[in-house]
């Protein structure tokens, strides 16, 4: 994958962070601690200050730099399940990912996300957007990556009937019901920023 390519995916996914942060804080307000927003743009701003180098790096370490850079600056219980994510990545895709290498490496990061949360998807967390991202990428038929976007979008408006069984938003037991989870939120945004920037769009 080009230095640009990854650049431009890089960019996509700090902008929407940061267009988004008071929209995930106000969601993590309701169900949570009013931080999901400042901890991912604090995350997201320190990718922004390594991003020339990490699009310079093969994917592969790129990706593990992202993860490893999550990690350590979001925070929250949100940032080791994002910065997994994007280490398992790392290790399962191939510079030059075929249609088959993104499902599988999807699906790896998104199992390691669950051993690390002990969770699954049902429980109103970012699992209930990567799961069916995941087995939609799986899909025996290819999927338009727009379409992708869409089931995200989807699986994250699909959490705000459901009880949190885990992180913050499950002490409020039943109230938890009635509001989108704020990591599913996020999730959704960064799966459609990388998906338009992939497309070919600019973003
Ligand atoms: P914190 O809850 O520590 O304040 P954030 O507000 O940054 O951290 O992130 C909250 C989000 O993290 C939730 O909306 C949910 O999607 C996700 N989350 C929290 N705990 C878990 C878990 N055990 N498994 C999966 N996702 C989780
Ligand atoms: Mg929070």
């Amino acid at each position: 994958m080009d230095t640009d390519l990854k650049r431009r995916l890089l960019e996509a996914m700090i902008a929407t962070v940061r267009e988004h942060r008071d929209e995930l804080t106000d969601l993590d307000r309701a169900i949570g601690d009013a931080d999901h927003g400042s901890n991912l743009e604090r995350g997201f701003d320190a990718l922004a200050a390594q991003q020339e180098s990490l699009a310079a790096s093969p994917l592969p370490a790129a990706l593990a730099g992202v993860g490893r850079t999550l990690v350590m600056t979001v925070g929250g219980a949100s940032g080791p399940l994002f910065g997994t994510f994007f280490m398992e990545l790392g290790k399962a895709l191939d510079e030059t990912p075929t249609r088959q290498n993104v499902a599988a490496a999807f699906a790896r990061a998104t199992a390691a996300v669950a051993a690390r949360g002990k969770s699954t998807a049902g429980q109103k967390t970012l699992l209930d957007v990567l799961e069916p991202v995941a087995q939609r990428l799986a899909a025996p038929e290819p999927t338009a990556l727009a379409e992708i976007a869409g089931v995200a979008a989807q699986a994250a408006q699909a959490t705000v009937p459901l009880v949190a069984t885990r992180g913050r938003a499950s002490f409020l037991g039943a109230r938890s019901a009635g509001h989108m989870d704020p990591g599913a939120r996020s999730a959704s945004l960064l799966i459609a920023a990388a998906c338009t920037v992939l497309e070919g769009g600019r973003t």
